[in-house]
């Protein structure tokens, strides 16, 4: 118990910590992006280019500093119903630039109405975008984005399908896909599917993962629909 104590004090220590990094890192990020944005507008050709790639290298920096705030934050949920594609929508809203840059076509489908889903819409955003965009990061040369949700009452809650045409991965990384710090990307943190796997769990759901090396993926997250308030 003691020890579990001392672990507790090291993360809330660590999460503010982090919650002070990443206010101090956001806000000169956010000048350099509309900097860059200012720039972007002003000139053409190589000179806009190489503006625009500021633009995207400063999104992808507030994302690692997202993901480090969310990795060392306590795991405290705030539950409350909330219809599911809604928070599905908004959340491909965020995503579209990546979308669009990579000429991924996206589908979202629910099958009739579904029963309202207890989550925290704040993280239970940040875990699919973290699934979108390792879902678009895997299409290099394009390909489908297509997203299911249904309910199924024999599993007590509802599935959400996120399912890409990508390169899929070996059956023989699958077991370490959500341990932290697991990458094979050369600029990645391996900190996205940890955070998924810990956000679902703390929505009383499970995660589950199917791929095929050369034609995609499929996550399929369960989410019960009277679910455990923590
Ligand atoms: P990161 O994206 O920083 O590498 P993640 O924890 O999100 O960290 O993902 C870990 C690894 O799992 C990735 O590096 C990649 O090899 C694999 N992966 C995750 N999602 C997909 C996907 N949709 N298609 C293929 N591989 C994936």
């Amino acid at each position: 118990l003691q020890e579990q104590v001392r672990r507790n004090e090291r993360l809330t220590a660590l999460g503010n910590l982090a919650a002070g990094v990443a206010h101090e890192i956001r806000n000169p990020l956010s000048s350099i992006k509309g900097f860059a944005t200012y720039l972007a507008g002003k000139v053409q050709g190589q000179d806009q280019d190489a503006a625009r790639a500021m633009i995207q290298e400063t999104d992808r920096l507030n994302r690692v500093v997202s993901e480090l705030l969310e990795f060392a934050r306590p795991g405290e949920m705030k539950l409350r119903d909330e219809d599911l594609a809604q928070v599905v929508e908004r959340a491909l809203r965020l995503v579209r630039a990546d979308v669009t840059a990579k000429n991924v076509a996206v589908h979202f489908e629910q099958a009739g109405t579904l029963p309202r889903v207890p989550l925290d819409p704040e993280r239970f955003t940040q875990a699919l975008l973290n699934l979108f965009l390792n879902a678009v990061q895997a299409m290099d040369q394009g390909g489908t984005l297509r997203i299911t949700a249904a309910q199924e009452p024999d599993a007590g809650g509802v599935a959400l399908r996120i399912a890409d045409t990508g390169h899929g991965m070996a059956a023989e990384l699958v077991p370490d896909i959500f341990n932290p710090y697991f990458t094979t990307k050369s600029s990645g943190t391996g900190l996205g599917l940890a955070i998924v796997h810990r956000i679902i769990e703390a929505h009383g759901g499970e995660i589950k993962v199917e791929s095929v090396v050369g034609q995609g993926t499929v996550f399929t997250l369960m989410l019960p629909t009277t679910g455990r308030r923590s």
